[in-house]
């Protein structure tokens, strides 16, 4: 059945919230409309409404959204695009940009294949020509987005995990190099979060640092945020509490000229939550039974898309811990089970 429109954005919110509780998605309602310095622009405040396009330096811009889309001026009329949103609409907003700037976008760049970055591939695609470049294994999953629920799930996911806030509609992605960048843009790699996850960063000193940081406020509401690799995320953001820039664009978090800050926020927070594990698995436990204390302990609800999303990331948590000896393995009964060491 068709839904109206109303109905429609309900869901779309409510999904979101949902999302975010995972670190995927992004906050709704009153981070749409937030306050940002906009130095460039000559403002010190400024309040940014969804979609907005908001210019940051010389060439770098990024359109407010879901997930940030950043927009880099080339030589006149061309720009690119790193990340596309979440899908269609997001895609159409962009491209009521680039219509009445006269815009030509020539290339997508993804900084990873999470859905809420690609949505608006296909439909700007389809609509421009322009090419869609993504880095190395996020490569794989743009070109085949049901990767990302059968990974998360670990199986073949059924249609509740199969909707396009876990899975994007497919596009014809190209595999990111060096070759493939504009002059001015170099890629930043940031694994941890995702597979091959990258960040850009322009010329006139902009950073783009893709999912790298949740918010303080997501964090402190939603507690676990999503990521695939314990080890590289705690490298990368250890780098990124270290990097120089005129301006930081996290996907998900408030742009910054200083994210030290709130990398090491977002470090304690993996730190605390493997405390956590370890100290649930003081018997041994299996996967479920550890997962449903975690929901408990922080107060999450379950459901599929939260079974996934988070339930991936505490199987990453406990391979991290039995690697770095915290944690060991057993076999008991035909069950894997977790056990502090
Ligand atoms: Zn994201």
């Amino acid at each position: 059945m068709p839904r109206s429109g109303k109905a429609a954005r309900e869901r779309s919110d409510r999904i979101y919230e949902i999302q975010l509780s995972a670190g995927i998605g992004v906050p709704s309602g009153q981070a749409c409309l937030r306050q940002i310095r906009c130095r460039c622009a000559g403002r010190k405040e400024n309040t940014v409404s969804m979609y907005e396009l908001i210019q940051l330096s010389q060439r770098s811009c990024y359109i407010q959204s879901p997930a940030k889309i950043g927009l880099v001026r080339l030589e006149d009329p061309e720009v690119c695009l790193i990340d596309s949103g979440s899908d269609k609409d997001a895609g159409r907003r962009v491209r009521q940009h680039l219509d009445a700037n006269g815009w030509r976008l020539t290339a997508i760049y993804n900084t990873h294949s999470n859905a809420d970055h690609i949505g608006g591939n296909k439909y700007l695609q389809g609509q421009t020509g322009c090419r869609i470049y993504a880095p190395g294994i996020e490569c794989a999953f743009t070109r085949h987005p049901v990767l990302e629920p059968s990974f998360l799930y670990g199986g073949y996911p059924c249609k509740e995990m199969r909707h396009k806030f876990l899975m994007a509609q497919e596009s014809d992605a190209l595999e990111l190099t060096a070759e493939c960048l504009p002059e001015g843009l170099e890629s930043i790699p940031l694994p941890g979060h995702f597979f091959d996850m990258v960040g850009f960063r322009t010329e006139d000193g902009v950073v783009y640092l893709a999912d790298c940081l949740s918010s303080r406020e997501t964090l402190d509401k939603y507690q676990i945020g999503f990521l695939y690799d314990v080890a590289a995320y705690l490298e990368t953001l250890e780098r990124v509490k270290a990097m120089e820039a005129k301006w930081f664009v996290p996907a998900h978090a408030e742009v910054s000229e200083d994210v030290s800050a709130l990398a090491q926020y977002n470090i304690d927070k993996v730190l605390e939550i493997a405390e956590k594990i370890t100290g649930i698995c003081q018997g041994p436990l299996c996967f479920e039974a550890i997962l449903q204390r975690l929901f408990s302990a922080y107060g999450l609800t379950m459901n599929f898309q939260q079974y996934v999303l988070v339930g991936s990331t505490i199987r990453s948590y406990l391979a991290w811990l039995k690697d770095g000896g915290r944690l060991e393995a057993l076999f008991e009964d035909n069950m894997l089970l977790w056990r502090r060491k």
